[in-house]
């Protein structure tokens, strides 16, 4: 490391664990490099495996990098009797593995035994004084995401903490202590997808600093619930029952009826998967339709969709999988508006926001039956690049996306 090549930096990542890689990912992914360093001279590793839920597998799979994954899973749940959605496990060195691949692939370092020695605020942003081997090293960055307890303080957070005047805290670094076993490690990577394109737009100046306070409300609203009696009586191996154990076969008979339930069923997954996991009432979620099955803030729902174009089925994940937002128009509109309304974007939001269009068709019935879309009617869904919905209308107008853009998210 040089000073020179360390002069100036958008985003400094303090810690190289899952959440750290996986933020650098997502900045890459956006256009932003960042610098990373760790006080360790090498990678997490540790013992035991982790349980890495639907959710972040899904992330994963945007990046595409979720075939490396699995390929070294231990288990995945096509082995395993659990009413869970798709998860694997993995030992936790294979889990940054994938991660640490796509930063080598566009030649993104990090810094290993080297740690912060000192933080001070600068004109634009904050000076850095980094050690590495015995020697100092200056940095000015504009933003800097710890993942690990603050290293110049070294003291435990109190209460979990997200953001601080350009200091963002991630993954190990909130303080969160999560209840459920397996809901860490996701909860955390999934942190770093949540911040990375809020940060990537802001530190690339395309959205102003204030987007960066949603990530607060929405990361420190995950559900932090203890194990209720049903998840216990899955997730937790139970014992067989001895003797007369009618208090087991009564808590087993009565799981047994609440899985028959698809509906309790459906939410039941959901939890344990972290599929259910939405932002409904981030001030980045505006719904303004009367479909209420999906609304702005709920994931984007994997559902197979047929593509007219290649005439073949995909998923809506994988169709809406772009860096930056997706401006998804479903139904019924005529070519003059669809051609007007793209030459708007191309010309307004080129790179940032990309359009596509689902128009009615009986191979697609599904997908509007999800979202309650009569074939002659039209739906306008902005999607965020962390697949969730940010804004839904039954009315389709660039006025009211512009609104949206500039107004909720904050692009400038
Ligand atoms: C033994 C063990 C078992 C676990 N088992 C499970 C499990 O079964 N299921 C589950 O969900 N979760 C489990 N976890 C938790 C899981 O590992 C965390 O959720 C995950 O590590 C969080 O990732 P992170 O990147 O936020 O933080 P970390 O993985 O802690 O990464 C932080 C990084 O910062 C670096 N660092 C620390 N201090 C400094 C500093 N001052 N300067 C520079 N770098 C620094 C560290 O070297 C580390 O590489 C386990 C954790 C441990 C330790």
């Amino acid at each position: 490391m040089d000073d020179e090549e360390h002069k100036q930096a958008d985003v400094l990542i303090v810690g190289a664990g899952p959440a750290g890689l996986m933020l650098a990912v997502q900045l890459l992914r956006y256009g932003i490099r960042p610098y990373i360093l760790d006080e360790s001279p090498d990678t997490y590793n540790h013992a035991g495996l982790l349980m890495i839920l639907a959710r972040t597998l899904e992330y994963f799979r945007q990046l595409g990098l979720e075939d490396e994954l699995r390929s070294k899973a231990i288990a995945a749940n096509e082995q395993q009797d659990l009413p869970l959605d798709d998860f694997l496990l993995i030992h936790p060195s294979f889990l940054v593995r994938p991660l640490l691949h796509r930063l080598g692939d566009q030649a993104c370092p990090i810094y290993w035994n080297t740690s912060i020695a000192e933080v001070s605020a600068g004109k634009k942003g904050l000076i850095i004084q980094l050690n590495q081997d015995g020697r100092r090293h200056e940095l000015h960055i504009s933003w800097l995401v710890y993942t690990c307890p603050d290293p110049v303080s070294r003291k435990e957070t109190p209460s979990p903490r997200f953001s601080d005047h350009r200091r963002m805290y991630i993954g190990r670094a909130t303080g969160r202590i999560l209840t459920k076993p397996g809901q860490s490690i996701n909860t955390d990577v999934q942190d770093a997808v949540n911040l990375g394109w809020k940060l990537a737009l802001v530190a690339g100046g395309k959205a102003v600093p204030a987007l960066l306070d949603s990530y607060k409300i929405e990361r420190q609203a995950i559900p932090n619930d203890p194990l209720v009696w049903e998840e216990k009586a899955v997730l937790v191996p139970q014992r067989p029952p001895m003797g007369n154990n009618w208090l087991g076969t009564l808590r087993d008979a009565l799981l047994r009826r609440q899985l028959r339930n698809p509906t309790k069923m459906r939410s039941f997954r959901e939890k344990l998967s972290q599929l259910g996991i939405s932002y409904r009432h981030s001030p980045l979620s505006h719904h303004h339709a009367h479909g209420t099955q999906f609304m702005a803030g709920d994931r984007l729902p994997d559902l197979t969709v047929f593509d007219e174009k290649t005439k073949k089925n995909t998923s809506l994940q994988q169709w809406c999988n772009k860096p930056g937002l997706v401006l998804l128009l479903m139904g019924t509109l005529n070519k003059n508006s669809l051609f007007v309304l793209s030459q708007w974007v191309l010309n307004k939001y080129p790179e940032i926001l990309q359009l596509y269009y689902l128009p009615y068709s009986p191979a697609n019935d599904a997908v509007f039956g999800a979202f309650e879309l009569k074939p002659d009617a039209v739906k306008m869904i902005i999607i965020r690049p962390d697949m969730h919905i940010g804004y839904v209308n039954d009315t389709i107008s660039a006025g009211l996306v512009e609104t949206y853009l500039q107004g909720v998210i904050g692009m400038v």
